[in-house]
């Protein structure tokens, strides 16, 4: 009888689980029962901790993860994702951002050519510039944040992703040269040409399908916008 009742605890305390729910729009909105990214894990780690803004719906954590994982596979000994902002314990809105507010949007460093990543919390902001006056740094590694753009789209609902105008132009550019622009016109669709996005990529997934609150941004226009710039 006893071991019956056992189960039945853990049985009702496993459907009793609250899974993150993300609710109303980006720029207002809130999440229920977020849930904390460690602050590292194989292939990333958490700036500003002290911001205390790791908290997130489930797929933009479990994008992180995957994603993070592929890429310190595929170029061990490099620099890991530097993460930034998330959103606060239950969402809603925080200085420096007007999105950031439902647990659908992470920030995260452009990787870098020389490999360094900056201390977790000493500077209070992404500490390097990828472009400057007009032009992309030579420590802006090119290869790499392209295939980073590529495994996020792979791992999770992306459905944009806010770049520096200057980022876009040289990540179309190598698409093309390297004949990818075809294959990948919905990765290069994605990247939005965005202000103050010279040291970092802003990754937005669309709203869960099982987070009837949620809601959703309009789709942006077809085709890659690459013969834009
Ligand atoms: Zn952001």
């Amino acid at each position: 009888m006893l071991k019956i009742l056992i189960c039945f605890f853990f049985v009702s305390a496993a459907f009793a689980q609250r899974l993150p729910s993300p609710q109303g729009s980006y720029n207002k909105g809130s999440i229920l029962f977020a849930q904390q990214l460690p602050l590292e894990g194989e292939g990333f780690m958490r700036l500003f901790r002290h911001r205390n803004r790791g908290f997130g719906s489930l797929e933009i954590l479990n994008l992180i993860k995957r994603t993070a994982l592929e890429m310190s596979l595929r170029y061990p000994m490099r620099d890991r994702m530097q993460l930034g902002d998330i959103a606060k314990m239950k969402g809603g809105r925080i200085s420096r951002h007007s999105s950031h507010q439902n647990g659908l949007d992470v920030d995260i460093a452009y990787f870098r050519m020389n490999g360094m990543e900056q201390l977790p919390n000493i500077f209070d902001g992404f500490n390097e510039d990828m472009v400057i006056n007009g032009k992309i740094s030579e420590n802006f590694d090119l290869e790499r944040n392209w295939e980073l753009m590529k495994a996020l789209h792979r791992y999770g609902k992306v459905q944009r992703i806010f770049v520096d105008e200057v980022v876009k132009r040289e990540v179309c550019h190598h698409a093309i040269s390297i004949g990818e622009h075809d294959e990948h016109v919905e990765v290069l669709r994605s990247l939005r040409p965005f202000a103050n996005h010279k040291h970092h990529m802003h990754i937005r997934i669309r709203c869960p399908d099982t987070a009837r609150k949620c809601v959703a941004q309009e789709e942006t226009a077809p085709g890659s916008g690459c013969e834009l710039l």
